[in-house]
């Protein structure tokens, strides 16, 4: 008889306990989350720095969001986005589908709210390896420690500011912000912004402020150069080398004297509750080691939910949880530690011959479709549909390519390989 911890009542999490309360010989499903609320990331809150227990604020989410992806494709496998108009969605709109997926697959009442996860540590058991987890009742102040057969960590990777090295970033004389803690644009009424970072949230957010800013400078090092139009206060800058007072320094040699840095820079994965004898190692973002970006590889009755990215995530969560149950309960089993530790070996020294640095350990972009298959294939369960990651390509083009009116085309699902869109009104 089987008792699962799961770290987190985000998207995976709840996806996690999706499955587990179906899989035959699990009896218990914890789902212990450190906040008042279900969601995770799309949880907007006004607050930044500590909530009040203590804890560091944990959402990212700012209040104008607006999915950067359709939600065509933001759905769970067995689960999608209800209907509307739109495609892309509010992040309220989000936060209700999860709580109307949680409340549908009877998750919520598994999640046991304000406990937050303190230590994760294996001790041997009669007859596998088990796992103590110690957790803190944020209303009472009360730690206990309970005993599981698996651990899914469900904790999301977009909370810890990833800081850059940028000499003079210290002693910078103006604002230092990162887009961890970006709610409303007004905070930067009148200023000059430079704004560090192009990925969704750094774009979307240099867009939104330029309504109040004397000046933007969006220094970026994407490979293409965004076609999309922006207002004349929005200028775009190659990366900052150096910060010296309140001036900063470009690698194309220019320089501009600005009031705020803001970075939109990315974040850290970030695992505190883990005991060393987890056996799990973060350094540069790469966290290893992982079998398939999931298992760990070390101790495989615990599993990390969603640590790829550039993914259809909610897919993706779906097709990782339904892998690493079917390995709990049999259908298929693990490759032993030293081929699972050969794999991971052979897929770094594979991904560093493409070019991808050790920071981009789990980025998956182009092999999105590569590694959903290869779950699939192994677990014998339901691959996602190729039109999904069809669709991802096709919106994050349209989003370098016009970033001021690309949420505004509506997707339509024809069959699992072709999509359509309307857009300006027109069918595509
Ligand atoms: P989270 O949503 O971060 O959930 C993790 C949960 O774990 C939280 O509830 C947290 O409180 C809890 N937790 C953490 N530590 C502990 C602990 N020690 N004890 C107990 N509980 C703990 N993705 C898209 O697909 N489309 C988008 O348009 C999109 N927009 C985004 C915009 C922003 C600004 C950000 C930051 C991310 C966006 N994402 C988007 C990515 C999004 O985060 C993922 O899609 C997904 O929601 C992540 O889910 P998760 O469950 O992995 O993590």
């Amino acid at each position: 008889m089987t008792r699962v911890c799961v770290v987190g009542a985000g998207a995976a999490g709840l996806c996690a306990a999706r499955h587990l309360l179906v899989t035959p010989g699990v009896i218990q499903v914890d789902v212990l989350e450190q906040s008042g609320a279900l969601g995770g990331t799309w949880v907007y809150t006004e607050n930044v720095g500590y909530d009040d227990f203590g804890l560091p604020i944990h959402t990212s989410m700012y209040k104008s969001l607006r999915t950067n992806l359709p939600k065509e494709i933001m759905g769970f496998p067995d689960f999608p986005v209800p209907e509307s108009e739109k495609s892309y969605l509010p992040a309220k709109d989000m936060l209700a589908f999860l709580q109307l997926y949680a409340d549908r697959n009877g998750v919520t009442k598994h999640i046991k709210f304000r406990q937050h996860v303190q230590l994760i540590i294996p001790k041997a058991g009669p007859k596998n390896e088990l796992w103590d987890v110690t957790y803190k009742d944020l209303g009472t102040g009360v730690s206990v420690t309970s005993e599981y057969d698996y651990v899914f960590v469900c904790n999301g990777h977009y909370n810890t500011p990833f800081i850059p090295n940028i000499p003079g970033l210290k002693k910078f004389e103006g604002d230092v912000m990162h887009s961890h803690d970006y709610r409303v644009p007004e905070l930067f009424t009148g200023k000059r912004v430079l704004v560090i970072g192009a990925g969704p949230s750094g774009m979307d957010i240099a867009f939104e402020i330029t309504r109040v800013t004397t000046k933007v400078i969006l220094s970026h090092h994407l490979k293409e150069k965004p076609k999309s139009e922006f207002p004349d206060n929005l200028v775009l800058k190659p990366d900052v080398v150096k910060l010296d007072g309140k001036k900063a320094t470009f690698a194309d040699g220019t320089e501009d004297e600005v009031d705020v840095v803001f970075l939109s820079t990315g974040y850290l994965y970030n695992f505190p509750f883990l005991h060393e004898s987890c056996d799990i190692v973060v350094e540069d973002n790469c966290v290893e080691p992982l079998y398939k970006h999931l298992v760990n590889i070390h101790h495989p009755t615990m599993c990390f939910i969603g640590v790829p990215y550039y993914v259809c995530a909610f897919s993706m969560f779906d097709l990782q949880v339904r892998y690493f149950v079917r390995s709990m309960t049999g259908v298929f089993k693990l490759p032993s530690s030293k081929e699972m530790i050969q794999h991971w070996e052979e897929e770094k020294v594979e991904r560093a011959a493409r070019g991808y640095t050790k920071r981009q350990a789990h980025m998956m972009g182009p092999d999105q479709e590569r590694y959903y298959a290869s779950l699939a294939s192994e677990a014998n369960t339901d691959n996602l549909p190729s039109v999904i990651t069809k669709i991802r390509e096709e919106s994050s083009l349209r989003f370098l390519h016009n970033i001021q009116s690309y949420r505004q085309d509506v997707y339509k699902i024809i069959d699992d390989d072709t999509y359509e869109i309307i857009s300006n009104g027109k069918k595509e």
